[in-house]
């Protein structure tokens, strides 16, 4: 397994994602930004630029190799960081829905450029907010690792996915989505287009994830109003996190079904999920991959909804 550890960078040190600082990071290769002002300079509302320290490069060939028993291949991807305000002291929660529907989509966007590369598997989309959720700079920003694989969760996730369908002849997701409704135990909040529940036996305390209602298993495929509505039940969600728990540190990532094979995934359902970092693995959770959650998430849901 390979660890990605990130350089970290104290406070009150120079800022590379502030603006005026444009030219310490890679060149833009996505801005939103005032009519008139030019690229890498300042005047911007997000900044889409690659990773100055990436854990895949973008050039070269897919090539597998043997070193003895083991399986090798090359490190082929692209590892872009999203920078989602100008503004250092802010937080991704805290910014207007509009600003985090903006986000959203530059990770669409971005994802359905990963999509033309034939080489590329997947692609992770994930933000660790606070240095305990791994976070190199203080400054609000997000990650896309784009792979030539297939992450080993995803692939687990489709795998249960795929086997659910076939047993049952529906979406596993689409149908825990249905009864949490119904009981509202697990629920955290709702809007017109999205849930955001603690799933059963969860992991970790208070981990919540957030799932379109309808059916979809790309998250490259949303629509403007969907990405709008996942804007929302995120700062709703992390809002109430942030008041229960004393604003922690946190993981969101995004699951997606992968690229490629455009029917082969019909089974999964893509969703983000919230992770507050409240503890850390321990011995028991490496020794045996089982985890001991203190907060059940009936208990968790409920201090939420109550936030
Ligand atoms: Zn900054
Ligand atoms: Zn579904």
């Amino acid at each position: 397994m390979t660890r990605f550890v990130e350089k970290v960078v104290a406070e009150n040190t120079f800022c590379p994602f502030c603006e005026n600082n444009e030219s310490s990071t890679p060149p833009e290769v996505l801005a939103l930004r005032d009519y008139g002002s030019r690229p890498d300079c300042p005047g911007w509302s997000l900044r889409v630029v690659p990773n100055k320290f990436p854990a895949l490069k973008a050039e070269g060939e897919l090539e597998r190799m043997k070193n003895g028993i083991y399986d090798q291949m090359s490190g082929v991807g692209m590892h872009e960081v999203l920078i989602e305000t100008p503004d250092h002291n802010q937080a991704l929660a805290t910014l207007p829905v509009d600003n985090i529907s903006d986000l959203f989509m530059a990770v669409r966007s971005r994802f359905n450029v990963f999509k033309s590369d034939s080489r590329i598997l997947c692609a992770q989309f994930f933000k660790n907010h606070g240095h305990e959720a791994g976070a190199s700079l203080e400054h609000s920003h997000s990650q896309i690792i784009a792979m030539p694989v297939i992450s080993r969760l995803l692939g687990e996730e489709l795998a249960g996915s795929k086997a659910y369908s076939v047993k049952h002849g529906s979406c596993v997701y689409c149908d825990i989505i249905r009864d949490e409704v119904i009981t509202g135990d697990r629920i955290v909040s709702e809007n017109d287009l999205f849930v955001a529940l603690a799933p059963y036996a969860s992991r970790f305390a208070y981990e919540t994830w957030l799932l379109p209602k309808k059916h979809s298993s790309m998250f490259e495929n949303s629509t403007d109003d969907a990405i709008h509505a996942l804007a929302e039940i995120f700062k709703d969600t992390a809002g109430r996190v942030d008041k229960l728990l004393g604003s922690p540190p946190y993981n969101l990532m995004l699951h997606t079904a992968p690229f490629g094979d455009p029917s082969g995934a019909d089974h999964y359902h893509w969703h983000t999920e919230l992770m507050p970092v409240l503890g850390q693995a321990a011995g028991f959770e490496w020794g045996a991959g089982f985890h001991i959650n203190s907060v059940p998430p009936e208990e968790a849901a409920k201090a939420l909804r109550q936030a």
